[in-house]
């Protein structure tokens, strides 16, 4: 170990590159510890962490809290799988439902797993509650949705760069425009096979597309209108990120620091993942009531890591601490600043046209075509101030810190930020 402690930036981007698949384009930091909001690079650099690993870290990197239970629990048991049960599984699963008010989980390791048993719940139940014909469910998807990975998800995906020459694909969805309550509705209207609508609270990947008011409960009642399953993608807006425990919380805003959400849209199959675990392990979930979820039964669905006792630990270790530090007031107060201080920037500055965005899942909008580079020039300025972001599509910046930031700290990045901006030039 203590050669590969040696290494430069330069050596382990060139490591990667060598023996890993291209799949990704990070930016050129190459990243050794973490602690709340910050994290530093192998030279010992100190940043600001501006994307918490896709809103994963939402508690702040390395949460004593949570790397206690992690700990604690990889000492004792780890996997069983699910042919035995295990002593944490179920109290984490009443804890969770408890915590969001469903009946059930359904536990899984990552978000585009989650998604995946949503589609499958969904689908079943068609068949067998809804008296769908077999093999002729549809599922209403928005465009420029972002779901995960698989197969199935990227089937209904019209990103090409996530599609092209991964065909044959999943059939059995239907695209409507985000935030069109009209195309919602005739395609409900025309199709009696549509089982369900699957959206995101939030388009975040898309570049943090925040609908319309009154979208999402619109959209329910059509659901509702037509029997079909409303189910909320929250693996990137959920757990406080934008200002309540989920996107789809009303207007109680989560303000008491026990508030468990109280539903504006009570969604009928409920997405979890990313922040579930704080970013320390992954753990994703599926939540359901017994009518809906009911329908699966021994052998349909599993998974071997999904519901293992170190998920459990840390997945309710996560949520203790987005309770009891109060981190959805914190995201909706620290959001509401950011964009205010953006707001007051943007006429002096020639390089941000608008800023948007809920809690502290925000975008700045850069002035430049989508296919400039200037949006990851800024990031890779923003890196040199010690604050990183990344570009989502094209000419946006997401910004979405750690939510255990403290007001002074977001005003430290808001400095970082304007300043960098202020002296850009391409
Ligand atoms: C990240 C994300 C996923 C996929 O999660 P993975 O853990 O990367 O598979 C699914 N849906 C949304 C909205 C996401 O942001």
């Amino acid at each position: 170990m203590a050669v590969l402690e040696q290494l430069t930036s330069q050596e382990a981007i060139a490591l990667e590159n060598k023996y890993g698949a291209h799949n990704y384009h990070p930016l050129p930091v190459v990243l050794s510890r973490g602690e709340g909001v910050y994290v530093w690079d192998v030279e010992g650099k100190k940043y600001y962490d501006f994307l918490s690993a896709y809103s994963a870290v939402n508690q702040g990197h390395c949460h004593p809290v949570i790397v206690d239970a992690m700990k604690s629990q990889a000492e004792t048991l780890t996997l069983t799988s699910r042919a035995f049960y295990n002593d944490m599984l179920g109290a984490y699963e009443k804890y969770v439902t408890e915590t969001f008010h469903f009946d059930k989980l359904l536990p899984m390791n990552t978000g585009a797993e989650a998604v995946e048993t949503a589609l499958k719940i969904c689908r079943k139940w068609a068949y067998e509650k809804k008296g769908i014909e077999e093999n002729q469910a549809q599922i209403v998807v928005c465009e420029n949705n972002f779901h995960g990975r698989t197969t199935t998800i990227i089937s209904f995906s019209n990103d090409p760069v996530a599609r092209a020459n991964f065909g044959p694909f999943t059939n059995g969805f239907l695209k409507i425009e985000y935030d069109n309550l009209t195309a919602l509705e005739e395609a409900l209207k025309e199709n009696p096979n549509v089982a369900g609508f699957l959206v995101e609270p939030i388009q975040g990947e898309a570049g943090v597309y925040v609908p319309s008011e009154g979208y999402l409960k619109n959209a329910k009642a059509l659901c509702e209108k037509y029997n079909v399953l409303f189910i909320a993608d929250e693996v990137q807006t959920g757990i406080a990120r934008t200002g309540r425990l989920l996107a789809t919380c009303g207007n109680c805003s989560c303000k008491d620091k026990h508030c468990s959400g109280t539903p504006e849209v009570k969604p009928d199959i409920l997405i979890l993942g990313k922040a579930l675990s704080g970013g320390a392990y992954p753990v994703s979930a599926v939540l359901a009531n017994d009518p809906i979820m009911e329908v699966i039964r021994p052998g349909n669905h599993g998974s071997t890591f999904g519901g293992n006792p170190v998920a459990a630990a840390v997945g309710m270790a996560a949520l203790d601490v987005v309770r009891n530090e109060g981190l959805a007031k914190n995201a909706d107060e620290l959001g509401e600043l950011f964009r205010d201080e953006m707001n007051k920037f943007i006429p002096d500055c020639d390089w941000i046209t608008a800023v948007r965005g809920k809690g502290l899942l925000n975008a700045i909008l850069i002035n430049d075509t989508e296919d400039s580079s200037t949006a990851w020039d800024i990031c890779m300025a923003l890196k040199e101030n010690g604050l990183l972001a990344k570009p989502t599509h094209g000419n946006i910046i997401r910004f979405a810190p750690p939510l255990v930031m403290t007001k002074a700290q977001l005003l430290d990045c808001v400095g970082i930020i304007c300043k960098t901006l202020l002296e850009f030039k391409v």
